[in-house]
């Protein structure tokens, strides 16, 4: 019994100052960053993962559908994450050479889901976990309304016991946050 903790789109963009910022997102971000140095220095008392991996939004184009110059933010929005800008790294707190893999989504299209995500060796998440005989997962990161739900569904629905730590998630609005808690947890996702 393998657990991995998943950390979701934890980029520029994402957090205050990017182009989609969301409230918190920078704290979540030293939030990780902490976390991942304590599993990394194997400190007494740090939660057991035995390993670590990230998502990236990551588009080169993904269309009019998620793209959009006159944002819905609900199925449209701002343009984030494009690939070869600062907006699309990582909050400068997290050093992405801690994660075990990267998981690269939305190339062109949109892509909520980190099990949509391949690395760079094309291994898709959910393949790359099973590989690595992970049969529980934790799930953090930006935002949980979107891309977080996204990833936490597609963990149980796949298989895995999955848990989504919400004092290391941030929100884009408290409504669709709660009514994404109250989902998940409804599909078997442990809300803690
Ligand atoms: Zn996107």
């Amino acid at each position: 019994m393998r657990r991995a903790l998943i950390v979701v789109d934890v980029q520029n963009d994402f957090c205050e100052g990017g182009s989609l910022g969301v409230k918190g997102g920078g704290h979540v971000a030293r939030e990780v960053a902490q976390l991942m140095r304590r599993l990394r220095q194997q400190e007494r008392g740090a939660p057991d993962y035995a390993y670590a991996v990230a998502t990236k939004d990551h588009h080169i184009d993904p269309g009019e559908g998620h793209w959009s110059a006159d944002p819905d933010y609900v199925s449209t929005w701002p343009v984030h994450c494009e690939v070869g800008t600062e907006g699309e790294e990582f909050h400068p707190a997290i050093e992405g050479e801690l994660f075990d893999a990267i998981f690269l989504k939305g190339k062109h299209s949109a892509a909520y889901s980190g099990f949509e995500g391949s690395t760079e060796d094309g291994v898709a998440l959910g393949e790359w976990l099973r590989t690595h005989h992970v049969s529980e997962v934790d799930v953090c990161g930006i935002a949980t309304d979107h891309c977080v739900r996204a990833t936490a569904l597609d963990a149980v629905r796949a298989g895995f016991s999955t848990r989504v730590l919400t004092s290391l998630c941030a929100g884009v609005a408290p409504g669709t946050t709660q009514a994404a808690l109250v989902e998940m947890d409804e599909a078997g996702v442990r809300v803690d």
